[in-house]
């Protein structure tokens, strides 16, 4: 950044305006010339009142149609009310003053035709949408900021529109910026977007488009210069990526090739023990990782798949092609449950294999291992045995939650990191547990469910990829039915469908959005933030175990939005405890124990509750989600989703993947009170159109806001995208990645280009920042 970029705010402004500017997060001139319009409004055409929301910060272009004042009946004051319109829609604004005479400039200026920027939170007042005390500004008005030339721009040019706060509206924001770009030099703002590239992309410079984002001369101009801001961002962020694929590829590793054929090993005996024969993909992408892993470069490889495709055999095939190498392998899993259930799982499937030091004493032999268990909530004796282990090398593999990240984990010799469910961690904590091998370990990364290509490319641009889009022959697959909340018939239905699996020997499990009737959505969470900062904030801090993956604040369906205000007659979310409750005392469950399921519990008893679970001694299951990911419990073939529109797609596919796992066809059914016509509903009709996890994902884009998409990838990285948009800019992303690239190849350590090498540094301290903030 250059000196003039790097200003504070106090330094170039009076004291007031900064401290105004403060309020949105800027302190200096750059973060100023950052702050990108929201939105443009036409001078000619009004702001379309009846879109907008209760409880909404608004910006609005509107008329004033009549300005009335009077005297408070009911305490000393006097009240102006003035109705503003569209030309067909209306909205009042009120204004209180001490006296008549207090609003004395309002009326003179708020006088019929007078039309104006109003900035306020819609609120509701006797059934009338109404802005109180709303900031305006008029045109044809001078006010302290505006030139003679602000208000022949109000009259002709687009107007910029920004995010603003209580104290800044929004002409204020492009009353400073006008300032700052009055005297903006094209060599105060470095432009990290080479020249030869800027010239073949056909795109303006820095400057040209900063003082184009915010001063448009027409809306044309607005867009070609938030385009090019879209590429930058897209640029800066592939050449990162692009540097870090170099820098991996340059590393040494160590080589963990299987061993030749013939000579018995884990892998080998593990494969003939295997009840199943593997799918055409597992095979596949098994041999792709068994080339990689026998190179001595770190394999660095995302395996995306289906909910169900058998990613896990997979990876635990991976590692013991390292173990059988002489090597360990870690495999990080974002809940306790799921680490849980992996440790078991992989026992199982291990069998005597997994026996080593049990049966010998000391140390691991040829063709047995172990697996230790690693989490937060492990007491002190076990958890120094589990550390033992790792740092021993007696355990060949290492599954565990976060607690793998801490510094007393060490391992003999780390070969392989297997990153389960990848949407629930951050480059960084991939990039800890990779620092614990002495040489880099190679990494595989699995999402829980698939990801279409160009948030692959933005979220995880620094790993090849790798898919599984079959699931194993011979399931029976799922059905899925909406059903409407409260209706007593559907209701009934539902737990005699739910007595007919259990009677079957099956199991069901029943998800609901929190645990106590009596508490917030997400327990000791952000949940409702909506920013995605609030949701990766989340990924650092604990285990994922209770947090609903709630929608964008502008969506109704979630919690804490905006849409809150409206929504407050909607019935409470239903409630772990409280339905655990309901279903004892229901005729139609007469007889069958009901298990309880949910993050504040612990650790031994969530294990006990998953195994009772399992076993078929609770099969009922009511639960939060901390079943959606990964849980394997092949029986189970029902799901009751309490709530279902408060749930994201992708994570209502995982629910859902958590059933019909067997050979016994799958019910899910989603409960909620979601009107026809809005976007949750929309939702829900899609999860019961289709059970095709990329089908859906593609649909969930296009339901989400961009925001969301990125928050729901859960990378630390992708949330400092500030204009792209991950899937409507995918040919830019495309066309940036190549740019990128080649420029990385061209000068690997970009001293050619000095600029954008700033700009990557400047990105990762922030991303860093945002990380640490978050730990
Ligand atoms: P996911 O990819 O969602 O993580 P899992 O790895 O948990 O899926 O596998 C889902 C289920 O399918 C497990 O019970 C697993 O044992 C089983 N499975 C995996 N591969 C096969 C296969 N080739 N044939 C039959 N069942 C399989
Ligand atoms: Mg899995």
């Amino acid at each position: 950044m250059s000196e003039r970029t790097d200003e504070r705010l106090e330094r170039a402004f009076d004291k007031r305006t900064a401290t105004a500017l403060g309020k949105l997060g800027l302190t200096t001139v750059g973060d100023l010339l950052g702050h990108y319009p929201r939105r443009y409004a036409d001078p000619g055409a009004l702001t379309d009142i009846a879109a907008l929301e209760v409880g909404e910060h608004v910006t609005i272009l509107a008329r004033v149609e009549q300005a009335t004042v009077r005297a408070m009946r009911n305490r000393k004051g006097a009240l102006m009310e003035v109705v503003v319109t569209d030309g067909s829609s209306r909205l009042s604004l009120t204004f209180f003053g001490k006296h008549r005479g207090s609003l004395y400039n309002h009326e003179k200026r708020l006088v019929p035709g007078a039309k104006g920027l109003f900035t306020g939170t819609v609120g509701l007042y006797r059934g009338t949408r109404q802005l109180t005390h709303p900031d305006f500004t008029l045109m044809g008005e001078e006010s302290d900021l505006d030139s003679d030339e602000a208000l022949l721009e109000h009259a002709t040019k687009p107007i910029p529109i920004y995010p603003a706060a209580a104290g800044i509206p929004s002409w204020k924001v492009q009353g400073a910026l006008r300032v700052v770009l009055d005297t903006l030099a094209d060599a105060d703002v470095p432009d990290p977007v080479p020249d030869e590239v800027r010239e073949r992309q056909g795109l303006p410079g820095r400057a040209a488009a900063l003082r184009s984002l915010h001063r448009p001369a027409t809306l044309e101009e607005a867009y070609r210069a938030r385009h090019r801001m879209r590429f930058e961002e897209a640029f800066v962020l592939q050449a990162a990526l692009a540097q870090r694929r170099a820098r991996t590829a340059a590393e040494d590793a160590t080589a963990r090739p299987p061993l030749p054929a013939g000579q018995t090993g884990i892998l080998a005996d593990f494969d003939a023990s295997l009840p199943f024969t593997l799918t055409d993909g597992q095979r596949e992408v098994g041999e792709e990782i068994a080339d990689e892993l026998a190179r001595p470069r770190p394999m660095h490889r995302l395996l995306q798949g289906e909910v169900g495709s058998g990613k896990t055999v997979v990876a635990l095939r991976a590692m013991l092609q390292v173990v059988d190498a002489g090597g360990q392998a870690a495999l990080l899993a974002p809940t306790e449950v799921l680490a849980a259930q992996h440790a078991r799982t992989l026992r199982t499937l291990l069998g005597p294999l997994a026996d080593a030091g049990t049966l010998f004493g000391a140390g691991r032999t040829g063709t047995s291992t172990q697996v230790a268990l690693l989490t937060g909530s492990l007491g002190a004796k076990a958890r120094k045995e589990a550390l033992l282990r790792a740092a021993s090398g007696e355990a060949g593999i290492v599954v565990g939650t976060h607690a793998l990240l801490s510094e007393q984990v060490q391992f003999a010799d780390l070969g392989l990191v297997v990153v389960d469910e990848q949407h629930r961690f951050g480059v960084e904590q991939r990039d800890a547990l990779r620092a614990k091998g002495r040489v880099s370990p190679h990494l595989l990364v699995m999402t829980a469910t698939p990801i279409p290509r160009t948030v692959a490319m933005t979220v995880f641009g620094d790993l090849e990829t790798s898919s599984l889009t079959q699931v194993p022959a011979g399931r029976a697959g799922i059905t899925t039915v909406a059903v409407p909340a409260g209706n007593v018939r559907w209701t009934d239905r539902t737990w005699a469908r739910v007595r007919e699996e259990v009677d079957a020997g099956r199991r069901a499990y029943v998800v609901c959005a929190r645990i106590h009737p009596d508490e917030e959505p997400a327990p000791g969470s952000g949940a409702g933030s909506g920013s995605s900062a609030g949701r990766t904030g989340r990924a650092a801090a604990r285990d994922f175990d209770d947090v609903p993956e709630f929608l964008d604040p502008g969506d109704p369906g979630g919690p804490g939005g905006p849409g809150t205000a409206g929504a407050a007659d909607r019935p409470p979310l239903r409630a772990v405890l409280e339905v655990a409750e309901e279903l004892r005392g229901r005729p139609e469950l007469a007889g069958i124990e009901i298990g309880v399921l949910h993050g504040q519990l612990p650790a031994d008893q969530k294990d006990a509750a998953m195994a009772a679970f399992a076993s078929g001694e609770t099969p009922v299951l009511v639960s939060t989600t901390v079943v959606e990911v990964g849980v394997d419990v092949p029986e189970a073939t029902a799901m009751v989703i309490f709530d279902a529109d408060r749930f994201g797609i992708s994570q209502l596919h995982q629910l859902r993947g958590r059933v019909g796992r067997g050979s016994d066809p799958g019910l899910c059914l989603l409960v909620s009170d979601a009107e026809p016509g809005t976007p949750a509903h929309a939702r829900l009709e899609a999860m019961t159109q289709t059970t095709d996890g990329f089908k859906l994902a593609n649909l969930d884009l296009e339901l989400r806001s961009e925001g969301d998409v990125l928050g729901a990838a859960q990378s630390g990285r992708a949330s400092s995208l500030r204009l792209l948009r991950v899937v409507k800019d995918a040919g830019l992303i495309e066309e940036a990645r190549t740019a990128a690239a080649d420029v990385v190849a061209a000068s690997p350590d970009l001293t050619e280009f000095p600029e954008l090498a700033a700009a990557i540094r400047a990105q990762l301290d922030e991303d860093q920042e945002e990380f640490l903030e978050r730990t």
